[in-house]
């Protein structure tokens, strides 16, 4: 049953109902949610609810209808983010774990996992113990697996997981590995998963080869009342008719589980389809159909593999399909996961004041729910510090002073064009360096009151931009409604929110609907469904590493100046030319003060740093001025 605590409940007050329930005999969760605070007291005792609903605290108590009841949605509304190690899954997050099926030598772990974490896998996957249909075919290394994982783990700073098949084994393998992974064939051996689960550890649970979803929830229910509620769930294939693949995908069951359960869902291509051509695509329809990440079997020599050398990619494949999810990633609004995170634990406090005593924050432009936000949070975590800020120059102010530690701005959008105020900036703030890039597709909402149908919308409030890209929309379905121009779509809403007006609506993202408590009338209303917003990560040069190691350099930003002479522009240019690198984009912008004399802005590809370096010394040469912007890496490939 849901226990449904009141808002004012005391911690006294609290703990008595705990030990109630536990005394008879229940096992007991707090669940801290947005809006309430709930206990999920479940067990085989049955006792009448009333006698819960009468003590001093409780709002009112609720029966769970599922039989699986911890890893329900009714205990939960909110997602389940689960961490391994450094890496969160789940919530915004795509997550990308790769690896070889087996483990099978020193250097083929250590090969594989260097080219996996190199193109963006931040966890290591590797199989020591095989449950194979053949007792004759490779049964994996055991325990030297174990320890060969640990290190490859070790040396490219991934987590780990690796499949337990014993009950026995799983105190030994805790110490290895940072998440377990329950196979297929194991999802009703409910002694190991009571195992596995007393240890509190992460676990992946691959759904069974001819398990229903409720079943494969009941296994992770069991794995939550032994002691954990780290559970993923892994759609892996299940057994069909159809012979033309090792087993059929099922999709459906990414948001089908969704609905059912607040657990992250992932998925595997490489088993569901047991043929290496099918990987990727299959990977890319998980990915829209909304899971929260895949897991692929990577391996050098394929061919030579001891375990599902046919379903194993090749690493030039794996890279190839990193750069498609990267592609997609912002079309289903998520991002992809890195290692590691950028602030420490210690640092990231959750309340805006203590953020920003610190300077720890997250300086952005904008109110609450302003598509910055979620630029901010798609690459900081969602319970980072925030500072919300009137202007651009707020911001860099922020963090030129030292009272954000990093700031988000908007660099261009895909129809509106630059955002000329954060080159100007970028110009005017030596001590600032741009260490990252992010993208936000931009999906627009009509959004109204709580009680408000669309038939009711006289006004409609916006951005200038975002009533201009959704003009089809209005001029379809409201056409008799006045457009009235706002300073941003977030602060629309939140005006809309003040007036109280049936009849006054807000074009904004959906982030600013939830926060400001209003309703979604009609959802991606934009003209244009190709709209993104690419944004720059910008900090102080001493803030600038932790964010830049979390992955690989390979785009820098720079400003220069030119003399004023025939050919100038040009010579300049042709050193990126002469030097092989790819000039992604070019703008000029007028030098305050100066009449006619521009600075120019461009964004160039990065292969390897001492090349940048030559290439700074041989810009230096041919400009007026010159000025590194920063380094980072790319979000669109
Ligand atoms: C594996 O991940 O290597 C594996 C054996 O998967 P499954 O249990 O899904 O067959
Ligand atoms: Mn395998």
């Amino acid at each position: 049953m849901i226990v449904i605590l009141k808002q004012g409940i005391t911690p006294a007050e609290k703990d008595k109902v705990k030990s109630f329930l536990a005394d008879k005999g229940f096992i007991v969760k707090e669940i801290v949610g947005q809006q309430d605070t709930v206990l999920g007291a479940v067990g085989t005792v049955h006792i009448d609810a009333r006698t819960v609903e009468l003590l001093p605290g409780v709002s009112s108590v609720v029966p769970i209808s599922k039989p699986y009841k911890l890893a329900s949605r009714e205990l939960k509304k909110e997602d389940t983010v689960v961490s391994v190690g450094k890496v969160k899954i789940g919530g915004n997050r795509i997550v990308v774990m790769a690896g070889p099926c087996a483990v099978e030598s020193y250097d083929q772990i250590m090969s594989i996992a260097e080219s996996v974490r190199e193109s963006g896998a931040v966890v290591l996957r590797g199989g020591a113990f095989k449950p194979r249909t053949s007792p004759y075919s490779f049964q994996g290394l055991g325990e030297e697996g174990l320890m060969l994982l640990k290190k490859a783990g070790e040396a490219f700073d991934m987590p780990v997981t690796t499949e337990v098949v014993s009950p026995g084994d799983v105190r030994m393998m805790a110490s290895y590995i940072d998440m377990f992974q329950i196979g297929a064939r194991n999802m009703q051996n409910f002694e190991l998963l009571k195992e596995v689960g007393k240890t509190g550890m992460p676990v992946l649970l691959k759904r069974g080869l001819s398990a229903t979803i409720e079943e494969w929830l009941m296994a992770a229910e069991y794995l939550m009342a032994s002691g954990t509620d780290q559970v993923v769930l892994c759609e892996r294939g299940i057994r069909t008719f159809e012979k033309a693949t090792r087993n059929t995908l099922d999709c459906s069951a990414i948001p089908v589980v969704q609905k059912l359960s607040h657990l992250p869902v992932i998925g595997d291509p490489s088993h569901a389809t047991g043929i290496r051509d099918m990987v990727a695509p299959m990977s890319l329809a998980l990915i829209a159909g909304g899971a929260s990440g895949i897991i692929v079997e990577v391996h050098d020599h394929p061919e030579k593999a001891l375990s599902d050398g046919p379903q194993s990619l090749y690493p030039s494949q794996f890279s190839k399909l990193m750069h498609d999810i990267q592609a997609m990633a912002p079309v289903v609004g998520k991002s992809l996961e890195r290692i590691p995170r950028v602030l420490p634990e210690s640092i990231r406090p959750k309340e805006e004041e203590t953020a920003s005593a610190k300077g720890t924050a997250i300086a952005f432009q904008g109110v609450r729910g302003a598509f910055s936000e979620l630029a901010v949070r798609r690459t900081f975590d969602e319970d980072v510090g925030l500072m919300p800020c009137h202007l651009f120059s707020d911001v860099f102010d922020a963090v030129s002073r030292g009272d954000a530690l990093y700031g988000v701005v908007p660099v261009e959008n895909t129809l509106g064009g630059t955002i000329y105020d954060t080159l100007d900036l970028l110009a005017m703030h030596p001590e600032i360096t741009v260490v990252g890039e992010q993208q936000v597709r931009v999906v627009h909402n009509l959004i109204g009151q709580k009680d408000a149908e669309i038939g009711d919308i006289r006004k409609v409030y916006s951005h200038p931009q975002g009533l201009a890209q959704c003009r089809e929309f209005l001029s379809k379905e409201l056409p008799d409604a006045e457009t009235i121009p706002f300073f941003d779509t977030a602060g629309a809403v939140e005006h809309i929110a003040e007036l109280k007006d049936r009849s006054a609506a807000a074009i904004a993202g959906a982030p600013a609907a939830i926060y400001y408590g209003m309703k979604v009338l009609r959802q991606g209303i934009e003209t244009d469904a190709a709209n993104y917003t690419r944004f720059f990560i910008i900090a102080r040069e001493e803030n600038a590493e932790p964010f830049r190691s979390r992955a690989k350099i390979d785009k820098a930003a720079v400003l220069f100046s030119v003399s004023d002479e025939p050919g100038a522009l040009l010579n300049a240019l042709k050193v990126f030319s002469d030097n092989g690198v790819n000039m992604s984009k070019l703008e000029s912008r007028p030098i305050p003060g100066k009449p006619w004399e521009y600075l120019f802005f461009a964004e160039i590809g990065v292969s390897d740093l001492a090349g940048y370096e030559a290439l700074i010394a041989a810009m230096k040469e041919k400009t007026a001025s010159f000025r590194s912007l920063g380094l980072y890496t790319t979000v669109l490939k």
